[in-house]
C-alpha cells in the first residue's frame, strides 16, 4: 500500500462575522468558564495525581490560572519509563500501516473535532492570537503527523541501489534501543505534539516532558494522540519540576535520545550532563535539539520598501517575538531608511494593538510571564544605559497581564547587547549602514551571528540577495528572500539552524527521523 498524498492544513481566517470566528469565540468563552483545569500525568494510559502541584497561569491576566498540574516526582518519572520500555516491543511489531493511519487520524482529529479547543488552550495558556494559534495548533501540529507519515513511508522506502551475484541488500530501520526523551516549549503547541510524535512515528517509544507554560495545550495534544490510538505507554505524559524529571531520565541505562527545543542554555547543559552519563548507556545516545536565534533581516538599497516593512514588523512582533525564528536584528541600507522605511516601520508599530489575545482586535498580546517580562524589560534598560535611541514603545505594564510594547531601538554600535543576544520578547534593534556598505555588513552579519537560526533578505536586485546568500552561508538554516524570517511551513521549508541555534536536524522534513531509527544492513544470499 501507499499512504495517500497529503498537504497542509488549510488555515481558517477567522474573518469578523464568519462562522468560524463564532465558533472560535464559543470555545474560548467555555473555556474561561470551565477553568481552571486539574490536568494529571499520564503513565501507562493511567492518571497519576502525586498533589505535588503547580499552576500554568494565563499570561494576559495572571491572576488567573488556566490549570492545576500534577508534578512527577522521582518514582512517578521511575514507573513512565519502566511502562514505556515495557511498551516498546508491541509499538515496534506493529504494522507500519497502523502507526501510519494512528497519526493520519490525529491530524484529522485536530482539524475536525478538536481544532477550537486546542486554539482556546493555545490563545488562553500561552497568550497568542487566534491567527497564531491557527498557524501552531492547527495547521502545524496536523502537518507535523501528515507530512511525518509521508517522510516515514519514504525513509522506509530508502534501499541500497544495488544487488549483487544472487544476494538481495537490504536496509531496515530500526527505532532506538531504549527510550526517547522530548523536552518541549512553551512557545509551538505543534512543537509539543512533533517532539514525541516523530520518534513515536518510527516505533520509538517516548517519554515526554511538556513546558509548564504550555501544560494544558500539550495535555489536549496527548489525549488526542490517545484518542487516535498511540497504546498506553507509548507516550508518557510526564509534566513536572523540569530540571529533576530531566536529569533522572537522562540518568538511566535505556536513554537513547534526546528531542528538544528550548532554550541553548537548557540545551548546553544536558548535553554536558548526557556526556557526563555516557559510561552507563547502551549506546552513544542521539542529541537533537533546536535553541535560540538572534535572527537577521538585510534590507539593501534595492528592496521594495513597502514589502520591507511589512515583513519586518511580522517577523518582530507576532507572537510578541516569541518565536525562535523571531526578527531581533535589522540592518537597513541607510538611502532606503531615510527615504521611507524609518517613517512607514514606525506609522506602522503605532498601529498595533496591544491586549489579551481573547480579544480579536489586539495583535500583540503578553509575553508568557514574569521572567519573560523582566528579561525583555532589562534588555531595553540595558540598551537604553548603552546609548541605543528608543524609538518607539519601550514601556511595559505588568499589573494585570505581561505586557511590553512593541520596541524599536536604534544603535550605532552593531555589537551592542541587543544586537547580539536573544530577547524572546518584541523588541527589535536597528542598525543603519551606508549603501556602499552592504558588502561590510555582510561580514558583520556573519561574524556576530553566534546563533544562525533564520535570516531574510531583501533587494529586489537578484545579485544582491546571491551576495548575501553567499556570504552569510553559515549564519541561517533557514533564509528568505524578500519575506520574513518566521513562518517555515512542514513540507515546504524544513526548519532549523546551526551554530547555538541547535543540531539542524530540519524538522518538518526527511531528515528528523534518520536520527530516531537505527539502520540496520541485511545481506541475502540466495
Ligand atoms: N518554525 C517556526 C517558524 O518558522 C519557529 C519555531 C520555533 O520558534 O521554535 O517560525
Amino acid at each position: 500500500f501507499k499512504v495517500p498524498a497529503v498537504d497542509n492544513e488549510p488555515m481558517k481566517t477567522y474573518a469578523p462575522g464568519s462562522p468560524e470566528r463564532a465558533d472560535l469565540q464559543a470555545a474560548i468563552a467555555q473555556m474561561e468558564q470551565e477553568l481552571p483545569f486539574e490536568v494529571p500525568i499520564i503513565v501507562n494510559g493511567e492518571q497519576v495525581k502525586t498533589g505535588k502541584l503547580a499552576k500554568q497561569l494565563i499570561p494576559s491576566d495572571h491572576a488567573r490560572h488556566l490549570c492545576t498540574y500534577h508534578e512527577a516526582d522521582e518514582a512517578t518519572v521511575a514507573r513512565a519509563i519502566d511502562g514505556a520500555l515495557a511498551a516498546k516491543a508491541a509499538w515496534e511489531a506493529l504494522p507500519w500501516g497502523d502507526r501510519a493511519a494512528i497519526f493520519l487520524k490525529a491530524a484529522d482529529l485536530i482539524s475536525k473535532k478538536y481544532r477550537y479547543k486546542l486554539l482556546a488552550a493555545t490563545i488562553l495558556g500561552q497568550g497568542k492570537n487566534a491567527w497564531q494559534a491557527e498557524i501552531d495548533a492547527a495547521a502545524e501540529l496536523a502537518d507535523f503527523f501528515r507530512f511525518g507519515v509521508k517522510y516515514v513511508e519514504e525513509l522506509y522506502s530508502q534501499q541500497p541501489p544495488k544487488n549483487s551475484g544472487g544476494a538481495w541488500n537490504r536496509v531496515e530501520y530500526r527505532p532506538l534501543e531504549g527510550f526517547v526523551l522530548a523536552v518541549s516549549p512553551f512557545n509551538f503547541t505543534a512543537i509539543g505534539g512533533n517532539l514525541p510524535g516523530t520518534p513515536a512515528l518510527v516505533g520509538n517509544v517516548v517519554v515526554w516532558k511538556p513546558s509548564p507554560a504550555a501544560t494544558y495545550s500539550n495535555y489536549l495534544v496527548h489525549q488526542i494522540l490517545t484518542e487516535a490510538g498511540v497504546p498506553p505507554g507509548v507516550i508518557q505524559f510526564v509534566p513536572g519540576p523540569p530540571p529533576e524529571v530531566v536529569a533522572q531520565a537522562i540518568a538511566h541505562r535505556d536513554f537513547a535520545a534526546l528531542h528538544f527545543t528550548g532554550s541553548t542554555f537548557v540545551f548546553k547543559k544536558l548535553w554536558k550532563d548526557i556526556a557526563a552519563n555516557v559510561d552507563k548507556y547502551k549506546g552513544y545516545p542521539r542529541i537533537v535539539g533546536e535553541t535560540g536565534g538572534k535572527n537577521f533581516h538585510v534590507i539593501h538599497k534595492s528592496a521594495e520598501i513597502r514589502n520591507a516593512v511589512l515583513q519586518s514588523v511580522r517577523g518582530a512582533f507576532e507572537y510578541q517575538g516569541q518565536k525562535c525564528s523571531a526578527l531581533s536584528r535589522l540592518y537597513v541600507s541607510a538611502s532606503l531608511w531615510k527615504g521611507g522605511f524609518k517613517d512607514s516601520f514606525l506609522e506602522e508599530i503605532a498601529k498595533i494593538k496591544v491586549g489579551p489575545p481573547q480579544d480579536f482586535s489586539n495583535f500583540l498580546g503578553p509575553v508568557i510571564g514574569k521572567p519573560a517580562f523582566d528579561k525583555t524589560t532589562g534588555y531595553i534598560q540595558k540598551a537604553k544605559e548603552a546609548g541605543g535611541d528608543i524609538l518607539i514603545g519601550g514601556s511595559a505594564d505588568d499589573s494585570k497581564g505581561y505586557f511590553v510594547q512593541p520596541t524599536v531601538i536604534l544603535t550605532k554600535d552593531p555589537r551592542s547587547i541587543t544586537m547580539r543576544e536573544e530577547i524572546f520578547g518584541p523588541v527589535v534593534t536597528v542598525y543603519v549602514y551606508e549603501d556602499e556598505d552592504f558588502d561590510k555588513t555582510l561580514d558583520l552579519i556573519d561574524t556576530t551571528s553566534e546563533y544562525a537560526l533564520t535570516g531574510g533578505i531583501f533587494a529586489s536586485e537578484r545579485q544582491a540577495l546571491i551576495q548575501a546568500t553567499n556570504k552569510l552561508r553559515h549564519a541561517a538554516g533557514n533564509v528568505y528572500y524578500n519575506e520574513k524570517c518566521t513562518g517555515a511551513a512542514v513540507g515546504q521549508q524544513p526548519f532549523g539552524g546551526g551554530r547555538a541555534s541547535g543540531t539542524n536536524d530540519k524538522a518538518g522534513s526527511i531528515a528528523i527521523f534518520y536520527r530516531f531509527v537505527s539502520a540496520r544492513s541485511i545481506k541475502e544470499n540466495f
